[in-house]
């Protein structure tokens, strides 16, 4: 989609720090880590957020790509959230969830 930030990431025309990747599935560091480990993982399909989903493929495969990243990764305490809305911190409108570790979180979060 033009002008989304995420979609050009995932074509390449704007540069990441690749993590994982397949058919359905992009994964990258965020640009401002939350946590030691702070991924982003994306459907490789333009979405707006989860309150655009209506089937289940995008959102598994990219839950199941957290889950596989963060075995890799030797993480076994880890947070997997999604922000939908402005109100929730949503800041970029492409399907994302982001995969913290590495330090202890806190609840609820705020
Ligand atoms: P959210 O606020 O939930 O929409 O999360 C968007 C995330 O994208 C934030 O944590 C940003 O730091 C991250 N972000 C924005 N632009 C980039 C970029 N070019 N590369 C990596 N992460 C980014
Ligand atoms: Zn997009």
């Amino acid at each position: 989609m033009a002008d989304c930030v995420f979609c050009k990431i995932i074509a390449g025309e704007i540069p990441s720090r690749q993590v994982y990747a397949d058919e359905q599935v992009y994964a990258f560091e965020d640009i401002q880590p939350q946590a030691p480990t702070h991924v982003l993982v994306v459907p490789r399909q333009h979405v707006t957020g989860l309150s655009e989903v209506d089937s289940p493929e995008a959102v598994g495969a990219v839950m199941a790509a957290v889950a596989r990243i963060a075995r890799e990764a030797g993480l076994k305490h880890y947070r997997a959230v999604i922000n939908n809305g402005e109100q929730a911190g949503q800041s970029v409108f492409h399907l994302h969830v982001h995969l913290l570790g590495g330090r202890p979180m806190g609840w609820p979060p705020g």
